[in-house]
């Protein structure tokens, strides 16, 4: 077994505290990864404080992990000990059903194995990046380019593939005007590749004081969600809009902006599910939509587009230590805009 030590939740009501455990041994085609920075995403908070009814403790939960190959089991062909890699959000999946087939690992018909808090294959539960080391099949671990900043990195491995991949989907690019609702970690991800494609970007937003980061981040216009007259002004003019508010809320006025046949893509993903008037649907054939994360080569191209484009998450390295302020933060919306670990600061003992 290989010994780990990592941050774990051990119920929804308590912080997240020291905690060793074990990985398994390298199988033929697994990878043992050095943790060097995770990402905090806000699905780390829903899940550790059950708010999806689904927590199994202890958790040690991270899924956006940058870190060097540390060693690879014989079968493993694309990555050697010292090689700098990336984890996301599943680490397995039946790699034969049609979405496996079709490179939508994440859509997996049995069930992708998620990094954390669910049984693997061999029947362990699984524990994330909070952590000094991971071990993932080569088939889910990812490239990383040594051009970028690998703190910036981190949060590529979630809020950038489940953003790149929806914009991606539905043909974000120019001569199309794109809503983002929500300003967080995914937000301005979406915001950054939606400009990127060169797109009309229309960044949503409830916090005035984000406005002059959103325009510097790449968007055409600020809209504050709160304002209605604003939001009317808005209406039937969008071709796509992808939401990625983690909090319940009215997605009424939004849809109202979509142009006939466009489509509304949930991403964020509140304990709560919205009310919709299906009036907002039915008249303009518009649909409402959903995405996960992306398949896995679609990880590797974005990292590469990233590469080329110089493309990084604006980050707060915090050490271990500070993560239960910094869940605090990212609820109130309080982060610039991903927090990201530095795994140095993580104690052995
Ligand atoms: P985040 O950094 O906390 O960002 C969420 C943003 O939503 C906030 O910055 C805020 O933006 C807005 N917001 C928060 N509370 C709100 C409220 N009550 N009403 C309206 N807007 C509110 O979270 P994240 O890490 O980006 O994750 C966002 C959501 O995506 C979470 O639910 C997460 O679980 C989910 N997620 C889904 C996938 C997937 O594959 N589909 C992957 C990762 C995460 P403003 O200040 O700009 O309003
Ligand atoms: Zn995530
Ligand atoms: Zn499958």
């Amino acid at each position: 077994m290989i010994v780990s030590h990592g941050w774990a939740a051990q119920s929804a009501v308590v912080p997240l505290a020291p905690f060793n455990f074990f990985r398994r041994e390298l199988k033929e085609q697994d990878v043992l990864v050095e943790v060097q920075f995770c990402g905090v995403c806000h699905s780390d908070i829903h899940s550790v404080r059950d708010e999806w009814n689904n927590a199994v403790y202890p958790m040690v939960p991270g899924h956006e992990i940058i870190g060097r190959v540390s060693e690879v089991g014989k079968g493993v062909r694309r990555f050697k000990a010292g090689d700098l890699v990336g984890v996301g959000v599943i680490i397995d999946s039946c790699r034969s059903c049609a979405s496996c087939r079709a490179g939508e690992e994440q859509y997996c018909e049995v069930g992708a194995t998620l990094t954390y808090g669910v049984k693997d294959r061999y029947g362990d539960l699984t524990q994330g990046g909070y952590a000094n080391n991971i071990v993932a099949p080569e088939h889910f671990v990812h490239s990383i380019s040594p051009k970028l900043d690998p703190a910036g990195v981190a949060p590529l491995l979630c809020a950038g593939i489940t953003t790149y991949s929806p914009l991606r989907h539905w043909n974000a690019g120019p001569n199309k005007k794109v809503g983002v609702v929500g300003l967080g970690g995914l937000g301005h991800m979406a915001l950054k590749f939606a400009h990127a494609f060169g797109a009309h970007v229309v960044q949503f937003t409830t916090s005035e004081s984000k406005v002059a980061d959103a325009k510097r981040l790449g968007a055409d216009e600020v809209v504050i969600s709160k304002d209605a007259a604003a939001m009317k002004k808005q209406a039937s003019s969008f071709d796509f809009i992808v939401d990625t508010v983690s909090a319940p809320h009215d997605v009424n006025p939004y849809l109202e902006a979509l142009k006939r046949d466009a489509t509304y893509c949930q991403v964020g993903l509140p304990d709560k599910p919205p009310v919709i008037f299906p009036g907002h649907l039915i008249f303009k054939r518009r649909s409402w939509s959903g995405s996960i994360i992306g398949g896995m080569a679609e990880t590797q191209e974005m990292l590469d587009f990233c590469a080329e484009k110089g493309i990084t998450a604006d980050v707060e390295v915090i050490p271990i230590q500070r993560i239960n302020e910094a869940f605090e933060r990212v609820v109130k919306a309080d982060v610039k805009y991903r927090f990201v670990i530095d795994m140095a600061s993580l104690v052995k003992g």
